[in-house]
């Protein structure tokens, strides 16, 4: 009999079925970059894809091997965070209707407070988080908490979860002193050494805003990167204060600055971009410098949506970030979507807007190629790194679909993600770990995040929902209804 996933095993025996060393998998829809096909297979083995084609195919070249079929599922490429702090998504539900410029009130006085236990816990939850919604690998734009960056690695790892991880290397601005600078670059330099052949790790350095560096900080960590094949990570042009202050200290806009400096490139992403001019998008275009275009940040917390639409007419490389908001793929691709929709193409008549596979394309292939890691990830394609899911597409949503592509982003669900594999192993099987206690490490957290946030001097200027309600119902004159 012909193994399947809907074999009448119980359900100890479906996720074991995963677990040998080589699998061949004859999904109902393989979602390959060009679109989903059907009858085709996927040989994983020794983490890659080492064959991909028409299941016919696969069977005649390897057929010492067994298809394990797949009824009703679709395997598709591991989605891809492209700006994420997982420092920070333990407090995600402190940014709800805070104005813009949240780092300044909560995320500098909250990550300075953690320690190295704390950053293990919550890096290690917020991967967890990652996983579950359908990301497998995040690109961190580093943590401000004080002590070893290594814990926040050792959490994504032992979580299983693929990581761009960046060293911030901030030293202040145009008045910092020889010696800082010397030793920030020292620290980079070694960081970028240290961690370079780290199983899941792909070290990038960062700088948190322009602002927060001195012109030759930018350009000795822009540069740093390139040489080393790595990203240069910045938060630029996102809300306008900063753009202001930017105008008004340096007279320049963020990304004018950059440029300027010629700190611009292949290497370097861009967080947010949402306040961007045309000739800032000229910039962009003429540098090849990627952004990281993070719908649900401007929803919560933004001044404006990133011309995303825009940017991929004109080239303009980037990926899907959550920057800490919601670790959901599918909702992050419909954001995506949505943002794009309401911000720009109702105005002109754009009915498509992009298209839905225009938003699963930037959740995977063209993510890789903003993080830099189009060559080992972001599409299932022989060489690959096998960082895939298997989503279960046989429910009621999508049984009359046309458009698997598009559905899955605006129907699209994370609890219908029936596996997460990364580098060709299993980690999560219905939305839990495989290997480890999942439970404990929730009690854990949620024991140290009430304490560390009363111990942090962060200045929240919002109620909670429920009493910004009473209060907006008695500034009216009446009673919430
Ligand atoms: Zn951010």
């Amino acid at each position: 009999m012909t193994p399947s996933l809907d074999s009448d095993r119980g359900p100890g025996a479906r996720q074991e079925a995963f677990a040998a060393d080589t699998l061949l998998l004859a999904p109902e829809h393989l979602l390959l970059r060009e679109g989903p096909v059907r009858e085709h297979a996927v040989l994983v083995e020794r983490g890659k894809f080492r064959d991909v084609g028409p299941l016919a195919e696969l069977a005649a070249r390897h057929p010492h091997l067994t298809a394990l079929h797949l009824p009703g599922r679709a395997l598709m490429a591991g989605m891809i965070d492209a700006h994420h702090h997982l420092t920070q998504s333990f407090g995600k539900s402190l940014a709800y209707g805070e104005p813009s410029e949240i780092f300044r009130r909560v995320w500098v006085p909250l990550e300075a407070s953690l320690d190295d236990e704390f950053v293990h816990a919550v890096s290690k939850l917020a991967a967890l988080e990652s996983l579950r919604g359908g990301f497998t690998t995040v690109c961190d734009a580093g943590t401000r908490a004080k002590g070893d960056i290594g814990a926040l690695a050792s959490a994504t790892q032992e979580a299983g979860l693929r990581c761009v991880l960046g060293l911030i290397c901030n030293d202040g601005g145009n008045d910092s002193t020889p010696e800082q600078r010397r030793a920030l670059k020292a620290g980079a330099e070694r960081f970028l050494r240290e961690w370079s052949d780290a199983p899941l790790i792909h070290p990038s350095l960062a700088i948190s805003v322009p602002e927060a560096a001195s012109d030759e900080m930018l350009v000795a960590v822009s540069m740093l990167c390139a040489e080393a094949r790595t990203i240069f990570q910045t938060h630029v042009n996102e809300h306008l204060a900063s753009v202001e202050r930017s105008v008004v200290q340096r007279g320049m806009r963020p990304l004018e600055l950059l440029a300027h400096l010629g700190a611009l490139g292949p290497q370097v992403l861009i967080a947010h971009g949402t306040l961007v001019t045309p000739s800032e998008l000229n910039l962009l275009r003429n540098t090849d410098t990627a952004v990281s275009y993070n719908p649900v940040a401007s929803q919560w917390k933004g001044n404006a949506v990133a011309p995303a639409n825009l940017m991929a007419a004109l080239g303009i490389r980037f990926g899907l970030g959550t920057d800490a908001t919601r670790s959901d793929a599918f909702r992050l691709m419909d954001a995506a979507e949505a943002a794009q929709k309401l911000a720009f193409g109702l105005a002109i008549g754009d009915a498509s807007t992009g298209g839905g596979w225009t938003w699963l394309d930037h959740a995977t292939h063209e993510g890789a190629r903003a993080i830099g890691l189009d060559h080992l990830i972001g599409e299932i394609a022989i060489g690959k790194e096998a960082d895939f899911l298997l989503v279960d597409v046989d429910t009621p949503e999508l049984c009359t679909s046309v458009d698997l592509g598009w559905d899955l982003v605006r129907l699209g669900n994370r609890d219908q993600i029936e596996a997460v594999f990364v580098a060709g192993r299993l980690r999560l099987w219905q939305g839990w770990p495989t290997d480890w206690d999942a439970r404990a490490l929730m009690r854990q957290v949620s024991g140290l995040a009430g304490a560390a946030i009363a111990r942090a001097p962060i200045q929240r200027l919002h109620p909670v929902s429920a009493e910004h309600r009473r209060l907006s119902a008695a500034a009216a004159g009446g009673v919430a209804q």
